[in-house]
C-alpha cells in the first residue's frame, strides 16, 4: 500500500474509540487490492464490531499510469482544492489530472475511465439527463456501460437524495456528445457538476 496514516475515531453508533488505517495514496498498477477496496467502498472506513460502517474522509492521490489518470481527493474545501490544482500544475504531470471533493467522486471517475469513457462527456450527459427530469440538484452517479445493450447504467437518487435507484440511458446520447461537444482543455481539472452546467449552457447557446 502507498502512503498510510492512522486515525483515532469514535464509532458514531456505539461510541467505541478505535484506530483506523487510512490509505492516502493508491497506484492502480500494483495496488490491486487497494483499488478493489476503493471501488467497493471499503477503503478508509471504520467497520465497527457493532455492525456500523462509517466512511472517513481523507486526502488521497490516486494514480493509474496505464489509463493516464491522476486524481487528488480534497474533502476539506476550496483552499485544499486550490492547493491540489497548484500541486498538479507544478508536478509537470500530463494526462487526465482531476481534483475531486470526495471518495465517492473518485470512485465514479475510476469507473468511468475503466469503462473506456470520457468523464467530461459523462458529466455533460448527466446534466442533460437531470434537466429532462427537471431537477439539477439530484445525485446521479455513473455505474457501468453495457455496449451490447447500448445503455449506460446509473445510480439515480430520489427527490430527497437519500434513496439510490438504478437508472438507464441510451449509450447513443453519450456518443453524440463526444462527437459534437468540445473536450475541455487539459488545464481544466475540476470536471464536475458545476463545470458541466456551464459547459452545457455554452453548448446550447453555441447551437442557436
Ligand atoms: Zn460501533
Amino acid at each position: 500500500m502507498g502512503v498510510t496514516g492512522v486515525a483515532h475515531v469514535e464509532c458514531p453508533a456505539c461510541g467505541r474509540a478505535q484506530d483506523v488505517t487510512l490509505v492516502q495514496s493508491i497506484n492502480a498498477r500494483n495496488e490491486i487490492e487497494a483499488k478493489r477496496a476503493l471501488l467497493a467502498g471499503e477503503l478508509n472506513a471504520l467497520a465497527c464490531a457493532c455492525g456500523r460502517t462509517t466512511p472517513l474522509f481523507t486526502t488521497m492521490l490516486f494514480v493509474d499510469p496505464d489509463a493516464d489518470l491522476y486524481v487528488r481527493v480534497c474533502p476539506d474545501g476550496e483552499a485544499q482544492i486550490a492547493e491540489a490544482v497548484t500541486l498538479f500544475r507544478a508536478s509537470g504531470a500530463t494526462g487526465r489530472l482531476r481534483v475531486v471533493p470526495s471518495p465517492n467522486a473518485l470512485r465514479e471517475k475510476v469507473k468511468i475511465i475503466d469503462a473506456g469513457l470520457d468523464d467530461w462527456a459523462i458529466e455533460l450527459l448527466k446534466v442533460i439527463l437531470l434537466a429532462t427530469i427537471g431537477d439539477l440538484e439530484r445525485i446521479m452517479l455513473f455505474d457501468r456501460v453495457d455496449h451490447e445493450a447500448g445503455v449506460l447504467h446509473w445510480v439515480l437518487f430520489d427527490e430527497t437524495n437519500t434513496q439510490p435507484r438504478p437508472h438507464q440511458s441510451p449509450l447513443a446520447a453519450y456518443a453524440r456528445i463526444v462527437a459534437t461537444a468540445k473536450a475541455p482543455p487539459a488545464t481544466e481539472m475540476q470536471i464536475d457538476r458545476a463545470w458541466a452546467v456551464s459547459a452545457a449552457q455554452a453548448l446550447v447557446s453555441g447551437a442557436n
